[in-house]
């Protein structure tokens, strides 16, 4: 067998298409444009990247982008008074600060200085605790991006068993709830998991979230399950270039699974496609408009 490839750009280009005709016909009936703010501290070259195609991707969404590039010295102080700022500030509706930060800062902190209604990232404290409990919350892109893959498979995924490998609170943790949320039934594995490939052999849906290349083995799937990488995992490749893998050895995988996120051109993009849907989300909230049919 070989797994149907699940093209994530694609998808991802089709959300951002109606993202950007709801953000259109917005502007046209109220007046406003959704806006996010995108906070960077330092120069870490992976985040600057990130950064600058989250920024041209809310302009291509005929939305309002504002970059704040601080420096890697800038106290804890001055940046929560940014944060602060952007609260206060009517044209934004989504605030991101890019993780990581430099050391002297405290990430939590950062993330709790945030207004729920504007935490685009759903890292809230509030918004954890909404999704944990399946009130309406801003939820992280990432999972979410994760379950509008999967569910291009599988119409529902109530009552299968789905595996969640890596249990951080960006991807694993809330991918699990969300999970729970589609009635799978589901498994969260990690570091000190006993017999990984034999567990996730018995599961009909595996999720990779570990940041370990190529982790995932052939022999570690059911023939016909679906796998959803999310892992970004940068290599050497020939010729003194570097290469993106994710945490599954597609090549092998694609061999058994009925159906595989490549790396890139999976979950990648659909998260970007979803930090803009949660953008358009939090801004007619904020407004007072019924959510967005995205
Ligand atoms: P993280 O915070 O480092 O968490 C990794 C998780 O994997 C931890 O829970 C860890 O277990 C688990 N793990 C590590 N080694 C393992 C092993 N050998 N067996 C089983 N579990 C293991 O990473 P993250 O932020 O969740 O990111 C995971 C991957 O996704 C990374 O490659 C990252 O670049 C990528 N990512 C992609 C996107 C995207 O947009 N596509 C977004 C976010 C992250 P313990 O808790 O026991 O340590």
């Amino acid at each position: 067998m070989t797994a149907r490839i699940i093209d994530g750009k694609a998808l991802a280009d089709d959300l951002f298409a109606q993202v950007a005709s709801v953000a259109q016909r917005l502007e046209a009936a109220h007046g406003f444009k959704p806006g996010l703010a995108v906070v960077l501290v330092g120069n870490n070259p992976a985040s600057e990247i990130y950064v600058r195609s989250k920024s041209t991707r809310t302009l291509a969404a005929g939305m309002h982008s504002s970059m704040h590039a601080l420096p890697a010295e800038i106290s804890q102080a001055e940046l929560l008074d940014l944060v602060r700022a952007l609260n206060a500030d009517c044209s934004v509706h989504g605030i991101l600060v890019q993780l990581p930060l430099p050391p002297q800062i405290d990430p939590h902190k950062v993330i709790a200085a945030i207004d729920p209604a504007k935490d685009v990232d759903g890292f809230h404290p509030v918004n954890v605790g909404n999704l944990a409990i399946g009130l309406p919350a801003l939820v992280p892109c990432t999972p979410l991006g994760c379950i509008r893959l999967a569910r291009t498979v599988h119409a529902s995924l109530a009552g299968l068993d789905a595996l969640v490998i890596g249990r951080s609170n960006i991807v694993g943790k809330p991918l699990a709830q969300l999970l729970l949320g589609e009635n799978a039934t589901v498994t969260v594995a990690h570091s000190r998991t006993r017999d990984l490939p034999g567990l996730s052999r018995r599961h009909d849906l595996v999720f990779a979230a570990t940041g370990r290349p190529e982790m995932v083995k052939r022999d570690w799937i059911r023939p016909g399950a679906t796998v959803i990488d999310v892992g970004i995992n940068r290599m050497a490749g020939d010729g003194g270039k570097s290469r993106i893998v994710g945490d599954v050895a597609f090549a092998e995988v694609k061999e058994v699974a009925g159906a595989i996120t490549p790396v890139p051109g999976g979950v990648g993009p659909m998260t970007i496609a979803c930090l803009m849907a949660n953008t358009l989300k939090a801004a007619c909230a904020i407004a007072g408009l019924p959510a967005p049919e995205v």
